[in-house]
């Protein structure tokens, strides 16, 4: 059947965004499969017009020389730090994400985080699956209140100022740091005066080269003494090594949807930390977000393709 162009996604996507673009006469070639190799990546992107990566994929100077016709990377993602977006701009190439239909999902899995590691509720359901529940004591597990507690909330965009909203609700009091002050009803502070009187520090800024290990060494024992971390942004704003030495007596705990590296291989020390909960990087993973954000991706492809100003360009 006659093709009106080849586009490459690297996962297979939930929902019918991926038919619409077949209905089109598009080619869509879906990887099916968890993984996607560099080299499996190269060979397939030969030949595309379109490219729909997910986070997991690197797309470089590399992968966008293989495809000499590629002229849009629609990202199925917030965030592009895993695409080189100056090799993109020179070869002509728009690069877009899907702002905004993940931001309520990604809000919410952070409060799961921030719940689950302040009422250390992933070590009450350990113990209980493992049969130590033998008696109610009145000092089991205690954790930290958080009516009342302070969350510091770094980076206040679409997902800083939800999880704000979430807290509100529980009580907390919510300061925040960024580039600049916003005309929010909260304290700005500078990240110094946050990480020193926070309780719960939670990281929602991209990964740029000035925010990669944003919170190191330093910064993580500069936190209040006690007080928990959160990250549902990218693993590669914290020092990894020096927040499971934090967690080993300095913080209370951290709950942690992406790390650095990403899959946290088996055996880490972080996983034998009681005190950190991680999740596999499933921030945004709502059944229809993840639908919606299949659409977005599309709807900026088709828009670039078809020679109009997609809704959501980065490049
Ligand atoms: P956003 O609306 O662009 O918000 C990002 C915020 O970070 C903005 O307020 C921005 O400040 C601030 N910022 C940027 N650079 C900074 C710096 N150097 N220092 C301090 N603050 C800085 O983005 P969003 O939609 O909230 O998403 C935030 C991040 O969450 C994404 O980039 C992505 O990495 C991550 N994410 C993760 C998941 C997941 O599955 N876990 C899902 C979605 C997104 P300005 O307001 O001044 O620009």
């Amino acid at each position: 059947m006659f093709s009106v162009g080849k586009i490459l996604v690297t996962r297979s996507l939930p929902g019918s965004a991926l038919e619409h673009l077949r209905e089109r006469g598009y080619r869509v070639e879906a990887h099916e499969g968890l993984f996607l190799s560099r080299e499996d990546l190269l060979k397939k992107v030969e030949g595309a017009i379109g490219l729909i990566p997910t986070v997991k994929d690197r797309v470089d100077a590399e992968v966008m020389d293989r495809a000499p016709g590629l002229k849009v990377i629609a990202c199925y993602s917030v965030g592009v730090d895993h695409v080189d977006l100056e090799a993109a701009k020179a070869r002509g190439i728009r690069v877009t994400q899907t702002p905004g239909v993940l931001t309520e999902a990604t809000a919410d899995l952070t409060l799961a985080l921030l719940l689950a590691v302040a009422r250390r509720v992933a070590e009450g359901v350990d113990y209980a699956r493992k049969g130590l529940w033998q008696a109610w004591h009145p000092e089991l597990l205690l954790g930290m209140d958080l009516e009342g507690a302070t969350l510091g909330i770094v980076g206040m965009g679409r997902i800083g100022q939800a999880v704000a909203k979430r807290a509100e609700a529980f009580g907390m009091r919510v300061v925040y740091t960024g580039r600049t002050p916003k005309p929010l009803p909260y304290p700005y502070l500078s990240l110094e005066a946050l990480l020193a009187t926070s309780d719960i520090v939670s990281l929602h800024t991209p990964l740029t080269l000035e925010t990669h290990r944003l919170i190191n060494r330093e910064r993580l024992f500069a936190m209040k003494p006690g007080s928990i971390l959160i990250n549902t942004a990218r693993g590669g704003l914290v020092d990894t090594e020096a927040l499971v030495e934090a967690l080993r007596g300095h913080l209370f705990g951290a709950g942690l949807d992406v790390t650095d590296p990403e899959p946290l291989p088996r055996g880490h020390p972080l996983y034998a930390l009681p005190n950190a909960v991680i999740t596999p990087h499933i921030g945004s993973a709502g059944r229809r977000t993840r639908e919606r954000m299949a659409e977005m991706a599309v709807e900026n492809l088709l828009a670039v393709l078809e020679g109009r100003e997609p809704p959501n360009p980065v490049v």
